[in-house]
């Protein structure tokens, strides 16, 4: 005698499960790796390390595309199955579906060669970054550019070949809109800050760049990773050349900071910035572990939420109200004379700087808008690897006027490209644009917000967050997630009506 349908259908699901559980155990084996390749692991043994993950990157990757998968896919799309299946099931098929068709375009020997170079210009950067060795880390660059190039033409060309790489990070963006959202956004922006360098009114900041104990300054950016409900039993905090979150799995989300000694806040606003990452992956719902579901919908939605605690939350006058007392427990001669006023207007202090990181909520966006010119420039117009730092350089003098007087400071500043994550960088400014549109909702719905705040009481808002955006993970899409929460569409509005009313006050316009 047969099963019965019902049974035979959840005896499948069960296997399916476990096929998709074990795709996710191959990539947090390598998230792993990842982490420890740039959090201290010896340098002697990066390249065996680097082949490694390029070996296990392919057996998961060789699973997600898979026979076996291939038929899970074909069984449970077929109408009478999907018809059984739950709403969460459907998402898990689709997603894997989605996952299936992308990896199967891209052979698996091509994959894994680029997972291998990739491993290998991520420990090389570190050390061209270091000692500006522009010419050495050229090499790879063009080799990862061109590799790209290859992934586009096996994924299709979507509208130009550079859409094909925005795609892959905000679902549904393309370069005519967001050629649409910069320009909206660059005509508000670019004139208040040329307002904001006439101003008679600079904030002076000289005092957070005196020298501050790297001790001290460890210990009061895990406080305050605390008080924002950043779980220390889910995670952890260590350091690295370039600050990042990596999720392995919803209970081991961990951060890492990179300390200055002669920089009282660049720290602990990247401690708030990936804990702003991590809190949205460590509070994803519990039914989607295991799933390809249980992590953020997008980059740019990920962004938001780094951005909202960095920023509005972590550069806000509220804030600080509540936690400038404990900054200055910590530094005790450096900080004693400072008024909360002064270290509020200092550390919101525009400036056109080198380094993004670095960069001040406002001319941020400037510094997105050269990446994303020069990115679709190398995949829409042929400009050539070599040229690069030429370009960046005279981008920075257009834009911001000033030039690096190295490519350490320059070209080789971010991680992103040596990683292969061209595409990406529009997901910081999607990032800033989507948080101030939540912000808006945030308090229409939660009146007490910056009282709140001004009280060190930041859970409600963590929770709020939550029910609204991370216990969805990937279930839902990031237009969905804009839409539910905050009513309407993407409106770049939004980000220029907060910065306009915050820098006015500051600079007193
Ligand atoms: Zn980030």
């Amino acid at each position: 005698m047969s099963l019965k349908m019902e049974d035979q259908v959840k005896i499948e699901l069960e296997k399916f499960r476990e096929l998709v559980g074990k795709i996710r155990g191959y990539y947090e084996a390598v998230g792993l790796m990842h982490w420890d390749l740039r959090t201290g692991a010896p340098r002697k043994g990066a390249e065996f390390r680097s082949e490694t993950i390029g070996m296990l990157s392919t057996e998961g990757f060789k699973l997600q595309i898979s026979d076996e998968m291939a038929n899970y896919l074909e069984y449970f799309t077929k109408t009478e199955i999907a018809e059984q299946l739950d709403d969460l099931d459907l998402k898990i098929v689709k997603e894997c579906k989605k996952e299936y068709e992308l990896n199967k375009l891209i052979p698996a020997e091509k994959f894994q060669e680029f997972s291998v170079l990739t491993a290998h210009a991520q420990t090389l950067w570190e050390k061209a970054k270091e000692t500006s060795d522009f010419t050495g880390f050229e090499p790879y660059l063009t080799k990862i550019v061109a590799m790209k190039q290859e992934f586009i033409d096996y994924l299709g060309v979507k509208g130009t070949r550079y859409d094909t790489l925005v795609d892959m990070y905000e679902p549904d963006m393309t370069v005519e809109k967001l050629d649409e959202i910069f320009s909206k956004l660059r005509s508000r922006l670019v004139p208040l800050v040329e307002t904001i360098r006439a101003s008679a009114n600079q904030p002076d900041n000289r005092f957070l760049h005196q020298i501050f104990e790297i001790d001290q300054q460890e210990k009061f950016g895990l406080f305050i990773l605390e008080q924002m409900g950043y779980d220390f039993e889910a995670g952890r905090q260590d350091e690295s050349v370039h600050p990042f979150a990596t999720s392995l799995n919803i209970g081991d989300v961990r951060i890492t900071t990179h300390y200055l000694q002669d920089d009282v806040t660049s720290a602990l606003f990247s401690s708030l910035h990936e804990g702003g990452h991590a809190l949205y992956e460590q509070n994803v719902d519990v039914n989607l572990v295991g799933t390809p579901l249980a992590e953020g919908t997008s980059m740019g939605i990920h962004e938001s939420q780094s951005r909202l605690w960095e920023n509005m939350i972590g550069r806000s006058r509220p804030f600080w109200e509540r936690y400038f007392g404990d900054l200055q427990q910590h530094f005790g001669p450096q900080l004693k004379d400072v008024s909360l006023e002064e270290f509020y207007r200092a550390i919101n202090r525009v400036e056109n700087s080198l380094i993004r990181i670095e960069a001040d909520e406002l001319t941020y966006n400037l510094h997105i808008i050269i990446r994303y010119e020069i990115e679709k420039m190398l995949f829409n117009e042929g400009l050539s690897v070599k040229d690069l730092p030429e370009v960046w350089n005279a981008k920075y003098n257009e834009y911001l006027g000033i030039t690096p007087p190295n490519d350490g400071l320059g070209v080789l500043q971010d991680v992103h490209w040596s990683g292969g994550d061209f595409g990406y960088f529009a997901s910081y400014s999607l990032g800033n644009m989507y948080a101030a549109q939540f912000l808006h909702t945030i308090r229409k719905e939660l009146p007490q917000y910056d009282e709140w705040i001004a009280e060190g009481n930041l859970l409600p808002i963590k929770e709020w967050l939550t029910d609204k955006i991370y216990k969805y993970g990937k279930s839902l899409t990031p237009s969905e997630i804009i839409v539910n929460v905050t009513g309407e569409e993407l409106n770049p509005d939004y980000l220029a009506d907060y910065l306009e009313e915050k820098y006015k006050e500051i600079y007193k316009l």
